[in-house]
């Protein structure tokens, strides 16, 4: 059965919630704040989230955003009636359906069947397609849609983060890319004014690949040949 997270930090709608859906036979995970449930919907343990948009730490907007980044897992958020912008900035943020506070439980339950129907029903479209076109350069092979890297024929095993790095690296090869560049590409400008995270992460992908893979340039970046 799918593994439902949910991220809400009223603990009586949370129990109540978590009760109905193991009761349903799904697996469920909890979270009581924003920080938290972006860690735990990070795992990739879960099929889908629920995700109150009013939580302690980070909003449940931010929460959506930054698990955007990295993660296409199914989102629904609960919102309070009356806010039509939370509603529309969720959506727009790439929730894929809000339900609004109270709510009856068989109605959530109504839409999370239909949401893990279209997520089953869009996998079995996604494997009858041809393979995506493999980013290849200097011995790297990386595969955008299966996430597959190789080097040198061997398989290497990259976080998300260093996944994303790498892939805009290959996208843009012959390209020499600032830091700055490759942070607010690969991560929003979040981190603006610490730049030197990209090249804790080059060393990342350096030392499970080779030296060689990627080039430093002097005061500028980086680049892949
Ligand atoms: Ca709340």
């Amino acid at each position: 059965m799918p593994n439902i997270l949910i991220i809400e930090d009223e603990e009586k709608i949370s129990r109540f919630v978590e009760l109905e859906l193991s009761h349903e036979g799904y697996g469920t995970g909890k979270a009581m704040d924003g920080r938290a449930g972006l860690e735990e919907a990070l795992t990739g343990k879960y099929d889908l989230v629920i995700l109150d948009i009013m939580l302690p730490e980070l909003s449940g907007i931010e929460v959506l955003r930054r698990l955007r980044r990295e993660s296409n897992v199914p989102v629904i958020l609960l919102t309070a009636r009356d806010s039509v912008t939370d509603k529309v900035t969720g959506l727009d943020m790439g929730a894929n359906d809000y339900i609004t506070k109270p709510f009856a439980i068989e109605e959530l339950l109504a839409r999370i069947r239909v949401i893990l129907r279209n997520a089953e029903a869009a996998g079995e479209e996604r494997e009858k397609k041809p393979a995506a076109d493999v980013l290849e350069a200097g011995g790297i092979a990386l595969n955008p849609e299966s996430h597959l890297v190789t080097y040198r024929g061997e398989p290497v095993e990259l976080t998300n983060r260093e996944f994303i790095l790498l892939r805009i690296l290959l996208e843009n090869r012959g390209t020499v890319m600032s830091r700055e560049k490759l942070l607010s590409e690969a991560w929003g400008y979040d981190y603006y004014g610490e730049t030197n995270i990209i090249d804790v992460y080059v060393r990342y992908i350096r030392q499970k690949t080779s030296d060689d893979v990627i080039r430093t340039i002097r005061g500028v970046g980086y680049m892949i040949e």
